[in-house]
């Protein structure tokens, strides 16, 4: 069965390389895409090395009711993507979502969305097999060391902070690990943040400088121990892989499911 997927942000870092690996790949078929200008233009006028005879909207409900898509893939910015996404589920498009920094409600409403229509949707903060692997195994640590503190580094042209995938950690964690005050309980900041940012008593420090792409180390302290749990993406064709998955299994989703952990076979 071919999928027919229309993508936002494809001259967006994430977007170029997806657009490379959706061309590629047998069962998938990019039919659109969505960008903020280019409309009415073809995707080989921004991409000419593509040579991909694509359609580009600045609309996306002109989009969808154009081409209607199985799939639509989100690689924007988190409002945006937000709405994009909340347009596809109105119109019972299954839906992708790379796209990290969408808030609590948002993520409420498109799942209440999603369980509406009966229309799947993912919202992965980190398609990178490793990172979702390293994210599991933070989880099972944090049971015997509750002790933690977690350093994300990413590029200066990232927008948020902290990363989706640091929160996702820590929502991750917070199952397994035993609420705990950490640090000393008279502890001050000299320097306001010093300590970095608080979910649930875990520290979190956010890096941004060029030359990185998207690293995380979740480091636990116990007695005379360390446990450092870290994950690098170089480049973000490290990413593909989990969009891949994303892809073919959304389709068989009648509701929203976050992070990639939910549908990999990991047992
Ligand atoms: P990027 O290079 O800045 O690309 C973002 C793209 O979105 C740009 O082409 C931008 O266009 C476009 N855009 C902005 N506003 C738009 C609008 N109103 N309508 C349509 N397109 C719009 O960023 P990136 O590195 O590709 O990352 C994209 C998103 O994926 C970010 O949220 C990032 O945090 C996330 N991400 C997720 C993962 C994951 O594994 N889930 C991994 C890496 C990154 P302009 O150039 O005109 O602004």
């Amino acid at each position: 069965m071919t999928i027919n997927i229309v993508l936002a942000g494809p001259r967006g870092k994430m977007g170029t390389e997806a657009v490379k690996m959706i061309s590629n790949e047998q069962t998938f078929n990019l039919v659109a895409c969505i960008d903020r200008k280019n409309n009415g233009k073809y995707l080989s006028d921004i991409h000419p090395s593509f040579h991909l005879n694509i359609p580009i909207y600045e609309d996306a409900e002109v989009c969808f009711n154009e081409v209607r898509p199985d799939v639509f893939v989100d690689l924007t910015v988190p409002n945006i993507g937000y709405l994009h996404t909340k347009i596809a589920l109105e119109q019972h498009i299954f839906s992708v979502v790379g796209t990290s920094g969408f808030n609590e409600a948002q993520i409420d409403d498109l799942s209440l969305l999603a369980e509406q229509n009966n229309t799947g949707c993912i919202i992965a903060p980190n398609f990178a097999l490793g990172a979702v692997l390293m994210m599991i195994f933070s989880k099972i640590a944090a049971k015997y060391f509750p002790d933690v503190e977690i350093i994300e580094k990413h590029h200066d042209k990232k927008l948020d902070a902290p990363s989706g995938t640091a929160l996702k950690t820590t929502e991750m964690i917070k199952h397994s690990r035993k609420a705990k005050q950490q640090g000393n309980p008279d502890e001050y900041e000299i320097i306001e943040g010093s300590r970095g940012g608080n979910v649930d008593g875990i520290r979190i420090h956010s890096m941004r400088l060029p030359g990185l792409v998207a690293h995380q180390e979740v480091v636990f302290g116990s007695k005379s121990q360390l446990l450092s749990i870290k994950h690098d993406s170089f480049h973000r064709e490290s990413f593909m892989d989990g969009l891949k998955i994303a892809i073919n299994e959304v389709i068989h989703l009648k509701k929203l499911v976050y992070g990639l952990e939910n549908i990999m076979d990991l047992y």
